[in-house]
């Protein structure tokens, strides 16, 4: 009988958001009145703005008539949208990215998970704890994890604590990792990082020859003036990293999907024979043939987002969701509580109160103020005793949340 991929049954059912939904359910039918305000949204909830719908319509215009109809697209994503990256997301912060340096796609979850793909299962993986769970889970899949200890740690993980304790700035890796994730502004702490602590990344991965998979998903939220935008900001990251970005919460793509990988020729990673190969001639060879392309549709919609127009409906957007960000983060700290996040981020991660761990204190939020928020333990075993709120509601959700919190009699 064939074998499957055993790595696959090391994993853990996957069980935050679904635990977190079975007790708002359970909640919900045994009282049927409550109000609850949901506040661990981690998807976006405003529609999409008028350039991108236009374009969209466009499109499937487009698509409608044989003069103008396109099928298969290019593996790599189309020039139109290459070339308007390549100018607004780079040159004009002046970086210099070339169009064929740039690989899009369906989104980050995807690049982030898949390029694994390109690199051997020997190397050993550093990741930020709290994190996003993709980075971990697929290294689990690609057998670089070992196996889950009783702590909650993958064995072969180098795990970087982010906490209260340093200011949530991760500590430089002490047992020498090949691939280092940072993602920044940060899922789920929503911390950043600046320009000057980055640096010292890049210098760690050119010292040590480790690859840096940098991911910048929330890059739009980005207000401060010493945050960088990209990780290419930072001397000498060409040499050492790969960036993925996300029109996800950028432009509210989650449903119609877009992201796009940067990786520059300078990096080189070793085969088993110690020659020098270039990542971006793998990644295309990869991208080439497991990928078939982006929607044209989709990514019309984003060629429109770089008109004038279309950057303005954006950062209307996000600066809607910043609001809220700032009511949470102006209110949570008028009750008391400590939390950082919510400056250039969606997200505000909090320190539950007293000894509270994240679970319990999901729990008495639901009880007591009918309102949810994400367990910060389900992010790493360093998440645990904080919690994640978001700002992706509406306003008025966001304001009736914090007058509750506000009443909240803390431990
Ligand atoms: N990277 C991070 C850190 C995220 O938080 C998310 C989504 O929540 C993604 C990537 C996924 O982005 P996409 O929708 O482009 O797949």
């Amino acid at each position: 009988m064939f074998r499957i991929n055993d790595n696959f049954t090391k994993l853990p059912a996957s069980y935050l958001f679904s635990e977190v939904a079975r007790r708002v359910n359970a909640y919900s039918e045994s009282h049927p009145g409550a109000d609850i305000i949901r506040m661990g949204i981690g998807d976006v909830t405003r529609p999409l703005c008028q350039a991108a719908v236009e374009a969209l319509h466009k499109a499937v215009d487009d698509e409608a008539a044989g003069e103008t109809f396109h099928g298969y697209g290019p593996e790599q994503g189309y020039s139109f949208l290459a070339e308007k990256i390549a100018r607004y997301d780079y040159r004009e912060r002046g970086i210099e990215i070339d169009t064929d340096e740039i690989f899009v796609s369906d989104g980050a979850k995807s690049d982030t998970g898949n390029i694994g793909d390109i690199l051997s299962t020997a190397n050993r993986v550093a990741v930020t704890d709290p994190v996003y769970p993709v980075y971990v889970d697929t290294n689990v899949m690609g057998g670089r994890a070992g196996d889950l200890g009783a702590d909650g740690r993958w064995t072969e993980i180098e795990y970087l604590p982010c906490t209260a304790e340093n200011g949530f700035v991760p500590a430089l890796p002490v047992n020498n990792p090949d691939v280092i994730y940072l993602c920044y502004p940060n899922n789920p702490t929503g911390t950043t990082l600046t320009r000057r602590q980055l640096k010292a990344w890049v210098d760690y991965c050119r010292e040590h020859g480790a690859l840096l998979l940098f991911d910048a998903a929330y890059e739009a939220f980005i207000r401060e003036e010493d945050v960088a935008h990209s990780i290419y900001e930072i001397e000498g990251a060409r040499e050492v990293a790969i960036e993925f970005r996300s029109f996800s919460k950028t432009a509210g793509f989650t449903g119609i999907r877009l992201g796009y990988t940067v990786v520059p020729k300078e990096l080189m990673g070793l085969d088993e024979k110690g020659n020098k190969i270039a990542l971006n001639g793998l990644w295309r060879r990869r991208q080439t043939t497991k990928f078939n392309g982006a929607s044209y549709l989709t990514q019309r919609a984003a060629e429109a987002l770089y008109t004038e127009e279309g950057q303005r409906q954006v950062k209307e957007t996000i600066d809607y969701y910043l609001e809220n960000a700032r009511m949470l983060r102006e209110g949570l700290a008028e009750a008391g509580y400590e939390a950082v996040g919510g400056i250039n981020s969606p997200y505000i991660w909090l320190k539950t109160p007293g000894t509270m761990t994240s679970w319990e204190f999901f729990d008495y939020l639901l009880n007591r103020y009918h309102i949810v928020g994400t367990p910060g333990s389900g992010f790493g075993p360093s998440g645990e005793g904080y919690f994640r709120l978001t700002a992706f509601n509406t306003h008025e959700n966001t304001r009736r949340c914090i007058e509750r919190l506000g009443a909240t009699d803390r431990k």
